[in-house]
């Protein structure tokens, strides 16, 4: 099953994405994480990645299609793969129909107001990317893998004010794309995790 999960910066994909792929025994494909990776370790196109994220904008369509393309191709993704933050314009999806079908689209719901409280409070581990709040967990490590826990260079106040807008223009005109082809299914992601986790799962049947 090949399925991508829609929402707004801070709307909660990353934290469903990994329980997603257990339960499915997909590959969780998150180009945001591929792009951090390539940013760490200074290659090329993370130099160049790094000058659109910094800035809050989207990394050129053309960049980010060919790295999906690519990951997709790999083995572990012969049972399917979860897109989390692919794709983020109409271009990018697409291009995505030229070499893969999508057999649903989640988009998890999440009041605008809601979502810079999350962005600011996020803490991530640099290490297995999971992703916790200041509101639900006080520890400095990362309880799956022992890491120091660290704020993302984004999640500032101001460049958070700069995705949301990116997310507003270009990537919600997405979900009446998906809705049109009819493979959308909308979950409220302002409820408690477990609870968008069962919608999800639900949604999935
Ligand atoms: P995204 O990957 O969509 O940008 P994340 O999964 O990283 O979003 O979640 C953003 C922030 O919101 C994190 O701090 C996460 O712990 C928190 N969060 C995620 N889902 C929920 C939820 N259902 N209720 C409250 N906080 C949540
Ligand atoms: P994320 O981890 O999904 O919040 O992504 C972090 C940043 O990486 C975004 O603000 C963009 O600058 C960039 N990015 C991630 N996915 C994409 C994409 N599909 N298209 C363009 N830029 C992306």
């Amino acid at each position: 099953m090949n399925v991508v999960l829609l929402g707004a910066p801070g709307a909660g994909k990353g934290t469903q994405s990994s329980k997603i792929c257990e339960k499915l025994g997909i590959c969780h494909i998150s180009t945001g994480d591929i792009f951090r990776k390539h940013i760490a370790e200074k290659t090329p196109l993370g130099i160049v990645a790094k000058t659109y994220i910094d800035k809050g904008q989207l990394v050129p369509d053309e960049v980010t299609v060919d790295i999906v393309k690519e990951r997709i191709s790999k083995d572990d993704c012969k049972n399917g793969y979860l897109l989390d933050g692919f794709p983020r314009t109409v271009a990018q999806a697409e291009a995505l129909e030229d070499f893969c079908i999508i057999d649903r689209v989640i988009d998890i719901d999440v009041p605008f107001e809601l979502l810079l409280h999350r962005l600011t409070g996020r803490r991530v581990c640099p290490n297995c990317g999971a992703s916790y709040h200041v509101d639900f967990y006080n520890d400095k490590n990362c309880s799956s893998c022992g890491e120091t826990l660290i704020q993302r260079d984004d999640d500032n106040e101001e460049t958070v004010g700069l995705r949301l807008n990116v997310y507003k223009r270009q990537t919600a005109p997405l979900i009446k794309y998906y809705k049109k082809a009819g493979v959308l299914v909308t979950v409220d992601g302002s409820k408690d995790s477990e609870d968008v986790f069962s919608d999800i799962v639900e949604a999935l049947k």
